[in-house]
């Protein structure tokens, strides 16, 4: 069926950019660039029928990490490159606070914590790094970070659990709005966003970047931003990026639940929260490291009996509970490198990936480093 002329100066016109994948970081990135450049046409292809990455299958933390995760960062690559991602998770978090709102994010304020199970190897190891490691953190925060609460254990329900260092400056939000909020802002700004519109192959060309998608329509680009993250290996299969699945559950509401904020348990291993009265918990991917390196969706019988068993001895211990909802999502991890993948990998196309499993706090860093990659 021939197109009219309508729609071809419309619908159809030739975009200056095209971002793949809608989550949090094509988001952004589209956002920025049409921002710099009210007068181009910015189109972001979705897979998904709305935003269906980990941007909206997260736990919603927003974190920039535990004490025993910050420990090992700085034994693993030294303090400089630790506190150059602390600083960046941090900077985002508040960009993304800035730019979205606290109320239409969902942000809590209820603080972060991290657990220490009896008998488990990290307090002595966090014990004897604490106070450098705040030393180091204030200059970021112009402030003490972390401070040993143990009186919370029992207050908020917790058992097998002899230590529990908190924070101010970490909380829970709602991943769900804050990107029902963005995908508002993109439209209202004049982005285009096209549902159900899976990229299967592109190819750089000498004038402008062609396009196939999953339904037989191809189209063509000045230039284009891949922000596919755990997904991307199925466009670009050469990029180091290796996806992680992460699986969740939540409870039903737990009468008089007294947990309040994040938590991280086994450095970061898992991690649980209140949502809406209920507990909501995630992790255990080192359980099956091979098994959830996928892009597929689904939970596994292993890593949800470890959840709920966590739930039984340390989160509800003694209190009945029944699961409502399991769901997984896919994270982008480098073979080595903690950090994002932003760079241009040929003369039309750009990547901005492998964000790891800290994309609320850097996606809107990552989306901004990425704008300022694109041509005018
Ligand atoms: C279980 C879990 C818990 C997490 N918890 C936290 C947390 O508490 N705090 C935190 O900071 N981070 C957390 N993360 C990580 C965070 O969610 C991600 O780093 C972040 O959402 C990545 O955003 P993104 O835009 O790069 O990717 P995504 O949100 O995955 O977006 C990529 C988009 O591309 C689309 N897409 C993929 N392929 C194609 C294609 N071929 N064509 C068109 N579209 C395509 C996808 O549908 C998706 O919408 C967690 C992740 C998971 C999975």
């Amino acid at each position: 069926m021939g197109l009219s002329v309508w729609e071809v100066g419309g619908f159809h016109r030739r975009p200056h950019l095209v971002v793949i994948g809608g989550g949090i970081v094509g988001l952004f990135t589209a956002l920025f660039h049409k921002r710099s450049h009210p007068r181009h046409h910015v189109v972001v292809l979705e897979r998904g029928p709305y935003p269906s990455g980990a941007s909206v299958k997260n736990a919603g933390f927003a974190c920039f990490g535990s004490p025993s995760e910050l420990l090992a960062d700085i034994r693993n690559e030294g303090m400089d490159a630790a506190l150059n991602r602390v600083e960046e998770r941090w900077r985002g978090l508040n960009e993304l606070r800035a730019e979205l709102g606290d109320a239409n994010i969902g942000f809590e304020g209820s603080g972060g914590h991290e657990i220490y199970r009896t008998g488990g190897p990290l307090y002595p190891l966090v014990a004897e790094g604490f106070d450098g490691l705040n030393a180091a953190l204030r200059p970021i925060f112009n402030g003490p970070v972390f401070q040993w609460s143990d009186e919370m254990i029992g207050r908020s329900g917790l058992s097998g659990v002899d230590h529990l260092v908190r924070t101010t400056f970490e909380s829970p939000i709602d991943t769900g709005r804050m990107m029902e909020t963005l995908l508002r802002k993109v439209s209202s700004e004049g982005v285009h966003f096209r549902p159900n519109a899976e990229v299967i192959f592109m190819e750089d060309g000498p004038l402008g970047v062609m396009i196939s998608l999953r339904d037989g329509s191809h189209m063509e680009a000045g230039q284009v931003l891949v922000a596919t993250n755990g997904y991307t290996s199925s466009i670009l299969p050469d990029l180091d990026v290796i996806p992680a699945r992460g699986q969740v559950l939540l409870t039903e509401p737990i009468p008089e639940l007294a947990l309040r904020g994040t938590f991280h348990v086994d450095e970061g291993f898992y991690y649980f929260r209140d949502y809406q009265g209920a507990v909501l918990l995630g992790g255990g991917r080192n359980l099956d490291v091979a098994g959830e390196t996928t892009t597929n969706d689904g939970t596994t019988e292993q890593i949800q009996f470890a959840l709920e068993d966590l739930l039984r001895t340390v989160i509800l211990p003694g209190r009945e509970f029944k699961i409502v909802r399991r769901w997984s999502g896919v994270m982008g991890f480098g073979a080595t490198s903690k950090a994002p993948l932003i760079e241009r990998i040929s003369p039309r196309v750009s990547v901005a990936v492998r964000l790891g499993g800290m994309g609320v706090a850097i996606g809107i860093r990552v989306a901004r480093k990425a704008a300022a990659l694109l041509h005018d």
